[in-house]
């Protein structure tokens, strides 16, 4: 039989809101419980540079940032364990969840906060890129900086991908669009924002074959168009990859209600409650809107409020 603990406050997830969700609720005595999921200290750990988080005037790295929010949770004994939730039952009162490790948590209040992922081509070279922090990346607001003046490719043809690349053309020289169809799925007023952009130059019908590099950073795009079968390379330092992210939403989809893409939607906007009373939603696993460390921190902190004042209510 799995050990049963049990706990005022759980939190799924660690990226920034996760951790900031730990560091109110410790804070207000919850003594939560963390469990940092797959990837410990979530996407962030996979930047560079973190440039626009307030508080860090020179900057810091994703990974030493994850590393000093962990340190800032446990400070005030947060429980952060190791390891992921594999399935969740949040049909009593007392909310259930089982973690990898075998153990069974049962939770007044949960936060959800496992976050997005977000997609990635899949071709070798572009991981390569990616892996050495070399010109890869699938956030233009958090890396278009680094690209400043220079020439930047970016492939997608959604909403995210409009919004990136319109977001790149006020910062490079140029950017270039990759559509794999003739069309954009964006809506028609991103799209047209695209269109009507000097320095983006769109390239329908167009797929990439590799990444570009000197072994250490991406020097160019060679791509290829899927009508003509033309292969060119385009020269780029930077290589964005807008193609959507996939939230991290499935264990909790009988319970929770999502949205068609799978991200969880707020019950009450303005606040951080799901459709589950005691069970609350922070950062990227509610958010395909702005998707920032900061952003996520905001909600982490609603999150751990709304469910200090539900246990207050229930005469915790
Ligand atoms: P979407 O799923 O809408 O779009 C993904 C895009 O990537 C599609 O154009 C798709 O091409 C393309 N794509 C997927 N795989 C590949 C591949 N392997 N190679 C090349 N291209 C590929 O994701 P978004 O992140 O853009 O948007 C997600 C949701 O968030 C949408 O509902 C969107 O409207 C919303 N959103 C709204 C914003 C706003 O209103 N400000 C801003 C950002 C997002 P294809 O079209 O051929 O399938």
């Amino acid at each position: 039989m799995s050990e049963i603990e049990k706990v005022e406050c759980l939190i799924i997830g660690s990226g920034p809101a996760g951790y900031t969700a730990a560091i109110y609720a410790a804070r207000a005595d919850m003594s939560p419980m963390l469990y940092q999921g797959m990837q410990p200290g979530g996407q962030l750990t996979t930047t560079n540079e973190v440039e626009n988080f307030p508080g860090y005037p020179e900057g810091v790295t994703g990974p030493e940032m994850m590393v000093q929010l962990e340190a800032q949770a446990k400070r005030f004994e947060t429980d952060v364990r190791f390891g992921f939730i594999t399935k969740v039952d949040f049909s009593g009162s007392v909310h259930k969840a089982w973690a990898d490790d075998g153990k069974e948590i049962h939770a007044d209040t949960i936060v959800i906060s496992t976050g997005a992922t977000a997609k990635y081509l899949g071709l070798e070279s572009e991981q390569k890129y990616l892996k050495l922090g070399g010109g890869v990346s699938a956030c233009a607001v958090c890396d278009g900086f680094f690209y400043r003046g220079q020439e930047t490719v970016i492939v997608g043809a959604g909403d995210s991908a409009c919004e990136e690349a319109h977001y790149l053309s006020k910062l490079c020289a140029k950017v270039t669009m990759l559509v794999r169809r003739d069309e954009f799925r964006a809506s028609k007023i991103m799209a047209e924002r695209v269109k009507n952009t000097e320095n983006i130059e769109i390239l329908f019908n167009t797929e990439t074959e590799e990444v570009l590099g000197d072994g250490q950073v991406v020097t160019g795009v060679r791509v290829k168009n899927n009508k003509t079968s033309e292969v060119k390379d385009i020269p780029a330092t930077g290589f964005f990859v807008a193609i959507g992210h996939k939230p991290n939403t499935d264990i909790f989809k009988d319970y929770i209600n999502l949205d068609d893409t799978g991200y969880i939607v707020y019950e009450q906007p303005g606040t951080s409650k799901t459709n589950v009373a005691g069970v609350f939603v922070a950062g990227d696993a509610a958010d395909k809107t702005y998707r920032q460390a900061v952003t996520a921190a905001g909600t982490g902190c609603m999150a751990a409020l709304d469910a200090e004042r539900y246990l207050a209510a229930k005469g915790h």
